[in-house]
């Protein structure tokens, strides 16, 4: 740090640390409300990430609730089948209207338009929580070689799956040999527009979508290095899983350099005092369903409106928000881990595939309930 100041200020409302999904709708619902926001990103957009770039139903409920749902409908494919291939079986379902649209496209587009809803929104920052009291929380905020501190009455944590431990407040626990996530953009594969299509084998999953721009993005979730019996570089394990798969023919030749995640599993206390996290940063499960971004939106929706009904007494928000955040993602998130196991036992993979190929309507209710507006 060359230039390297300390402002102590007197203290700002809400601080939003990250501008994922999470982040900029969190900040976009808090200005509905007509609450101050600081929104501060440590990346410079548009920036990649790894994910599977698709949104259903429910997701595009929360976009209309932020007011971007025909901006994002525009910028992204219209998704209308999922096409899977289980236990050497292939399963066809339409499934509602969902979007499939690219991180470096749909981040910039939310961030855009917290700027617009009236959000301070500071780009290439990097916040830091040093501190919790009864009153204030004490961040560092480092950019372009310059470190402020600052103290917010209330900070959201949306700061994704490699968030830190925010000074001890919200610690981490990684359970034990989670999966861990790998995507890549693929140029030459040819799938069909507005299918979204899952192969799966006891190594992990792996999803494919056409974009907009033509672009195939690839995602995966791949079993950890001391569970996987198949052995090899994430890559070659992709590319495995597809050549075993009903879609053989959709080989994986020309793609750009992969991108992996942390261990998946993992949780963490969602709130303490004036702190709150939302979106991965409070937590994750699996990516199979493709929730992640839904959840992350409905979360930050629902903290905002908490943090909006509580001004003036945001001392003990975190611990709300704790039990509130609990209740609303606690059945998904056990429904979405029992689709996940089962995904790892060949008899229950079987039982599930046959069973879905005669009777592809009782999917129905499962894929309502994970995504539930
Ligand atoms: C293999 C895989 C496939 C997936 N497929 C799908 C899918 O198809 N559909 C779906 O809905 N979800 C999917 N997900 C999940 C989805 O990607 C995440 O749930 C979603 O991105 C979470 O959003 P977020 O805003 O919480 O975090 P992120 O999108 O990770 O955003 C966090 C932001 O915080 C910034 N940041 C981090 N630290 C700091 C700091 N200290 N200061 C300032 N900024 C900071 C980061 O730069 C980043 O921009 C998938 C995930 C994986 C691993």
């Amino acid at each position: 740090m060359s230039d390297r100041r300390h402002e102590s200020l007197s203290c700002s409302p809400v601080l939003i640390i990250g501008s994922g999904v999470a982040g900029a709708a969190c900040a976009i619902r808090l200005r509905s409300h007509g609450v101050a926001v600081d929104l501060v990103e440590k990346a410079t957009f548009p920036r990649t990430k790894v994910c599977g770039c698709c949104i259903g139903e429910a997701g595009l409920n929360a976009f209309s609730q932020l007011g971007i749902r025909d901006e994002v409908l525009e910028h992204g494919m219209t998704t209308r089948r999922w096409c899977a291939s289980l236990a050497g079986r292939r399963i066809e379902l339409s499934i509602p209207l969902g979007v499939a649209i690219s991180r470096e496209v749909l981040d910039p587009l939310m961030m855009q338009a917290a700027v617009r809803s009236g959000a301070d929104v500071s780009m290439n920052c990097t916040a830091t929580i040093k501190a919790s009291s009864s009153d204030y929380v004490s961040v560092q905020l480092d950019q372009n070689d310059a470190t402020i501190m600052k103290n917010y009455r209330c900070v959201v944590v949306a700061s994704g799956l490699r968030s830190g431990n925010c000074s001890g407040l919200l610690p981490w626990t990684e359970l034990p040999h989670g999966p861990f996530g790998i995507s890549m953009m693929a140029s030459s594969v040819d799938v069909d527009p507005g299918v979204i299509y899952m192969a799966c084998n006891q190594d992990g999953y792996v999803g494919l979508v056409k974009l907009a721009d033509g672009r195939v993005d690839v995602a995966a979730a791949l079993q950890s290095r001391q569970s996987s019996v198949a052995g090899g570089d994430p890559v070659t394990r992709v590319q495995r899983i597809l050549a075993a798969s009903q879609f053989a023919s959709l080989s994986l030749t020309e793609f750009s350099p992969a991108m992996t995640t942390p261990p998946l599993r993992r949780s963490r206390r969602a709130g303490h005092g004036r702190v709150l996290a939302i979106g991965d940063a409070a937590g994750y499960v699996e990516p199979f369903t493709g929730e992640g971004m839904t959840w992350g939106m409905q979360g930050a929706i629902a903290a905002a409106d908490l943090i909006a009904s509580t001004v003036g007494d945001w001392g003990h928000v975190g611990d709300d928000w704790e039990q509130k955040l609990a209740v609303l993602l606690r059945r998904r998130k056990r429904t979405c881990r029992v689709v996940t196991t089962a995904l790892r036992s060949p008899a229950a993979c079987r039982i599930a595939a046959g069973t879905l190929q005669l009777f592809p309507r009782l999917a129905t209710p499962l894929l309502r309930s994970m995504n539930k507006a």
